[in-house]
C-alpha cells in the first residue's frame, strides 16, 4: 500500500491533469498579449518536461494534503495513516520532493515532509470496504493568498464576490496565476476553509451541480479575469482558469467564506484501495 501511495504522489507532482492542461491551452489560444502568451508557453513547456522526464513540474512540490474516504469495512482501515506518513517520507527521497516541513518554533526543516500535523490528512468515514485517497500537493506561494472572511449575513453573496475579487487583486502575481479558486461558503470558519480546499479536487470546467451556485462561479470567473492580472501577474486575459464554490448551511448570524488559492500547478491524483489489496490510481 505504501508503494501505491508513493506512485499516486509521483503522478500528482509530475503530471498536471488533462482538464487543467486543456484550460491552459485554451487560455494561450485566446491570449493577445505577447508577454502573457510567452508565460503560458513556458508553463505548458514545464508541464511537458515534467511528463516526459517524470520530474516535478514545479520546484515547490508543496505541502502534501490527503483527503481520505475510508470505508468502515476496509481491512486496511487501521494502516492508512501510518502508510500515508511512510509514503510521504519515501516519496520525498525517491521522486524527490522538496522538503517543506519546518518546525514553527525553531525553523528546523524535518527533511522528509513529515512533522507535527503534516502531511495533512482529512478523514471522512463512509460505508463499504474500499478506501479512496485524494492527494493534493499545495504550493506555498498560492497558499499564502488564501484567506477567511467572516461576513455579516447582510453582506451576503455580493460580499462574497467583493471579498474574493479584492483578495485576488491584492495578491496580483504572487500565487503564480492563472489560478483556480476554491471557495467554501457556510459551516463555520474552519469548515468553510476545508470546503474551499476540497473544491480544488473538482475538474477545471466542472460547475457546481446547483445551478444557482454554478451561476455565481461563472460570474466570479468573469469578474476575476476582467482584472487583467494575467499569467504570472504580468497582464493578460486569463487570471483564473476556474472558480469552484462549495456550500454548507450556516449559523443565522454568520456568513463565513473560506478562500483557497491554487496556482497553475493545480496538482492532484487519486487512488482506491480495494479490500483484496488491488489499487487503482488516476487523476
Ligand atoms: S505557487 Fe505553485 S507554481 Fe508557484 S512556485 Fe509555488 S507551487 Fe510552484
Amino acid at each position: 500500500m505504501i508503494g501505491a501511495i508513493v506512485e499516486a504522489i509521483r503522478l500528482a507532482v509530475t503530471r498536471i491533469p488533462d482538464d487543467v492542461v486543456s484550460a491552459l491551452k485554451k487560455a494561450y489560444e485566446r491570449e493577445e498579449n505577447g508577454v502573457a502568451r510567452f508565460n503560458l508557453e513556458n508553463i505548458l513547456r514545464a508541464i511537458e518536461i515534467g511528463k516526459a522526464e517524470a520530474i516535478p513540474v514545479c520546484q515547490d512540490t508543496g505541502t502534501l494534503t490527503f483527503f481520505v474516504k475510508a470505508g468502515l469495512d476496509s481491512p486496511f482501515l487501521g494502516e492508512i495513516e501510518r502508510a500515508i506518513v511512510e509514503a510521504t517520507r519515501l516519496a520525498t527521497k525517491e521522486i524527490p520532493l522538496r522538503p517543506n516541513a519546518v518546525d514553527v518554533l525553531t525553523g528546523k526543516n524535518s527533511g522528509d515532509n513529515t512533522g507535527r500535523g503534516v502531511p495533512v490528512i482529512h478523514w471522512e468515514l463512509t460505508e463499504g470496504d474500499e478506501i479512496e485517497i485524494a492527494v493534493l500537493p499545495k504550493g506555498g506561494g498560492s497558499e499564502n493568498c488564501s484567506a477567511l472572511a467572516m461576513l455579516t449575513p447582510g453582506e451576503g453573496w455580493e460580499g462574497v464576490k467583493r471579498f474574493v475579487v479584492e483578495r485576488v487583486k491584492a495578491c496580483g502575481g504572487r500565487p503564480c496565476p492563472p489560478v483556480v479558486l476554491g471557495i467554501g461558503v457556510g459551516g463555520g470558519a474552519d469548515y468553510s476553509l476545508l470546503l474551499a480546499k476540497k473544491a480544488l479536487l473538482r475538474r477545471v470546467g466542472e460547475r457546481n451541480p446547483d445551478e444557482r451556485i454554478a451561476e455565481i462561479e461563472g460570474e466570479l470567473l468573469e469578474e476575476i479575469n476582467a482584472l487583467g492580472i494575467g499569467p504570472m501577474g504580468m497582464g493578460g486575459r486569463t487570471t483564473a482558469l476556474d472558480v469552484k464554490i462549495e456550500v454548507a448551511h450556516r449559523h443565522p448570524a454568520s456568513f463565513p467564506v473560506g478562500l483557497i488559492v491554487q496556482c497553475w500547478a493545480n496538482r492532484r491524483a487519486f487512488l482506491r484501495i480495494k479490500p483484496d489489496g488491488r489499487v487503482d490510481i488516476w487523476q
